[in-house]
């Protein structure tokens, strides 16, 4: 594929890395993306996503359309200008958002009928306006609407929807095409699509034999880390990867611990987000090479300490666990900005000890010894 290169295989598993080709620049796979929902991760700048070495954002159709809405987003020529990030951006359709946060939700043959989340306004998606909206927003890689089922779900409402997502996807590539062929831009939107099919094998094979017929750049893994026990997760990513082409990236969507991380890039998964490590950092969370720590517990009041020895971000560089304690506890904002920025390093980070793991071909080494690390004690 003209857009994905792989660089380096791992000879004990499936990792790999690669170079992601966007207007926007490039993206060293495997990596993990900030979530940018309404057009900002939450409590950090431009400056901060910069310093943490982002590769990309990820944004959200949903949220966007219905707040600030597009013709705002269309006066910045898209998301770029408006929240000044020149770094590539993916965006979700908004297929999960639908279904979890609007109200009154009505799926038909053709898409989806929905009441805001904010005001409580009826709107109508279908799989060609999601393309139309994410040609507005002008993000660097746009995804196809989906159908998202409860977990769990029995098998037959999992089928059901994944038939209308598989029409839904056919519909959506065929838009693409033709919105691309329009917009003539200089360098090609990405077009992923997202499989479906619950914790069940036999339909989550069935949706990767279809949308690799489909002119798709990547492959988004959805439907997953909403519940599920780890075992499915794990056994679903391992069905899943067997049956897709490996010429393009594959995105496993809102999955975000550092274990889970390693586990999925050790299957082949190249693309990563979650919204938990800031919100965890909001919530006095910190992620660390020796685990998770409460900023608020009593033994860090008087910690001279950096939240994490090994890590190089702005927070670690500059402040105690002992200042980052007191932040906390008098509910300073600072606080949530702070952890925020290490938590997203520290995701980065992995990504980066794990994509030299695979170039120096020491994956399962690698892995062991961060296991051996963040596990050694819970504190
Ligand atoms: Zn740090």
């Amino acid at each position: 594929m003209k857009h994905f290169k792989i660089k380096e295989k791992s000879s004990e598993c499936r990792a790999r890395t690669g170079v992601l080709k966007t207007i926007h620049g490039d993206i060293l796979t495997p990596t993990f993306m900030p979530v940018a929902t309404q057009a900002s991760v939450k409590a950090v700048s431009q400056n901060d996503l910069k310093m943490i070495n982002t590769q990309c954002l990820l944004s959200n159709t949903y949220h966007l359309y219905l707040r600030p809405g597009l013709e705002i987003l269309k006066k910045f020529k898209g998301i770029h200008g408006f929240m000044n990030h020149n770094g590539p951006v993916l965006t979700d359709s908004g297929g999960f958002q639908v279904y979890s946060l609007s109200k009154l939700r009505k799926i038909t043959e053709n898409g989806v009928h929905f009441r805001s989340h904010i005001d409580g306004s009826s709107h109508f998606f279908t799989p060609e306006k999601v393309i139309d909206y994410q040609s507005a927003i002008n993000s660097d890689i746009w995804t196809i609407l989906d159908v998202c089922v409860k977990n769990p779900s029995s098998h037959r409402e999992a089928k059901e929807a994944l038939r209308k997502t598989k029409k839904w996807a056919e519909k959506a590539a065929e838009h693409f095409l033709k919105v691309s062929k329009e917009n003539k831009p200089s360098k090609k939107h990405l077009l992923f699509g997202i499989l479906q099919g619950s914790v069940y094998a036999d339909l989550r094979e069935e949706a990767c034999a279809h949308m690799k017929t489909l002119p798709v750049d990547g492959f988004c893994i959805g439907g997953l880390a909403v519940g599920e026990s780890k075992t499915q997760m794990l056994d679903m990513i391992k069905v899943t990867v067997n049956k897709l082409p490996t010429d393009r990236p594959v995105y496993f969507m809102g999955l975000g611990s550092p274990e889970d991380i390693w586990n999925a890039i050790e299957q082949g998964v190249d693309m990563f987000d979650c919204v938990l490590p800031t919100r965890n950092a909001r919530n006095g969370q910190a992620l660390t090479s020796q685990g998770k720590i409460y900023i608020k517990n009593a033994p860090f009041r008087n910690d001279n300490s950096p939240l994490d020895p090994d890590c190089d971000c702005e927070t670690c560089k500059n402040y105690s666990k002992a200042y980052l304690s007191h932040l906390y506890r008098a509910g300073e904002l600072l606080s949530s900005r702070l952890i925020s920025i290490h938590n997203l390093r520290f995701l980065i980070k992995q990504t980066e000890i794990i994509k030299k793991a695979i170039a120096d071909d020491n994956f399962k080494q690698k892995k062991k010894d961060f296991f051996d690390s963040y596990f050694r004690s819970s504190r």
